[in-house]
Order: C-alpha cells, then structure tokens, then sequence
C-alpha cells in the first residue's frame, strides 16, 4: 500500500504547510523490518528520486552496509522529518513537532528489533534527551521495550572521515544483535 494512504490517519490531520508534496521523501522498506534506520530530514537527491538516502550519505551508508553484509533492502529506512528543509538548514521545531507522531506509528507498525538513529535530530527526539550524538553513540538504549541505538550520521562520516570506523563498527554490533 502507498505510504501516505497507508498512514491517512496521519496525513488527513498534518497542517497544509507541513504537507508540501514537492518536498515530500516517503520511508521505503519492508514494513515488517528488523530493523529501523531514522534519518534527520531528506535531501535535493531524495526528493528528486523520492527514496531517502540516495544521495551522497546515502552512497556512504550503502559502503557501509556492503562492508559489514547487511543487505539495504531488508531495512526500514526513514527519516524524522519527511520534507526536505530548504537549503539544507536544520529541522525546526515544528516540523520536528508535525512530523513525529508519524515516526511513532510507523515504529509501531514494523515493530523491529532495533531503532537505529541516525545523528543527533532523530537521536534526541527518540531518546528525549539533549545529549549529543557523540557521546551517546554505539550505546544501546531501551525505549517502551524496544531497542534504541544512535549512532553517527553518514553524512557526519563525509566531513569528518574519522568517524567511519565508528558508525561501521556500531551498526555491526547493531546487526549482531
Ligand atoms: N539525510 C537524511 O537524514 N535523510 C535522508 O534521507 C538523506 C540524507
């Protein structure tokens, strides 16, 4: 079923300023997923394609994800914020308030093993907490009986290379688990 019929419930109510349909990034996976990956917002490359992560984060994720055997198309892949903020800014605070019983629902419906949060948006608003991403990462947390873990942003290994090991050697102990 279409993602935004399948969740009608949701989109019926969202106010007509968050419901801009030429930003609009749908999630993409099986809706029985083990796994959850929750990403900040999408990108210019998500909403041209209309698949999250397909852009150059996408590219290192899926790097990632063949380095450590773990097959993309058997994840939940999603994003916090599921319109592209222009010019790339941050998410605000509305937005993050509009579209996050969205992001409950759809954690409930695939019901995984494991949450992965991908940086610090997606990371503070599960974990309700105002640690950073750097600290916390690789951790693993127990949210309403589910298994949480932030971990990097890809896009966070680009600027900072350094990272790579990090965000590879935690979504390998996610997928371990
Ligand atoms: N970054 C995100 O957080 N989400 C995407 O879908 C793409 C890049």
């Amino acid at each position: 079923m279409e993602f935004k019929q399948k969740y009608s419930d949701f989109f019926d109510n969202l106010d007509a300023e968050h419901k801009d349909p030429e930003r609009f990034v749908p999630a993409l996976g099986p809706s029985d997923a083990d796994v959850v990956m929750v990403g900040e917002a999408p990108g210019a490359n998500e909403v041209e394609h209309g698949e999250p992560f397909v852009g150059r984060a996408g590219k290192k994720l899926d790097k990632i994800l063949e380095e450590i055997g773990v097959e993309r198309s058997e994840l939940y892949i999603t994003n916090l914020v599921k319109i592209r903020p222009p010019d790339n800014r941050n998410p605000y605070r509305d937005e993050i308030d509009a579209w996050r019983p969205l992001l409950k629902k759809e954690i409930q419906t695939v019901d995984p093993e494991i949450v992965l949060t991908l940086g610090n948006f997606p990371s503070r608003e599960i974990l309700d907490t105002s640690e950073g991403i750097t600290s916390i990462r690789g951790e693993l947390f127990e949210i309403n009986g589910r298994k949480v873990m932030p971990v990097f942003h890809p896009a966070a290994t680009l600027y900072d290379r350094s990272k790579t090991p990090d965000l590879e050697k935690d979504l390998e102990k996610a997928f371990e688990m």
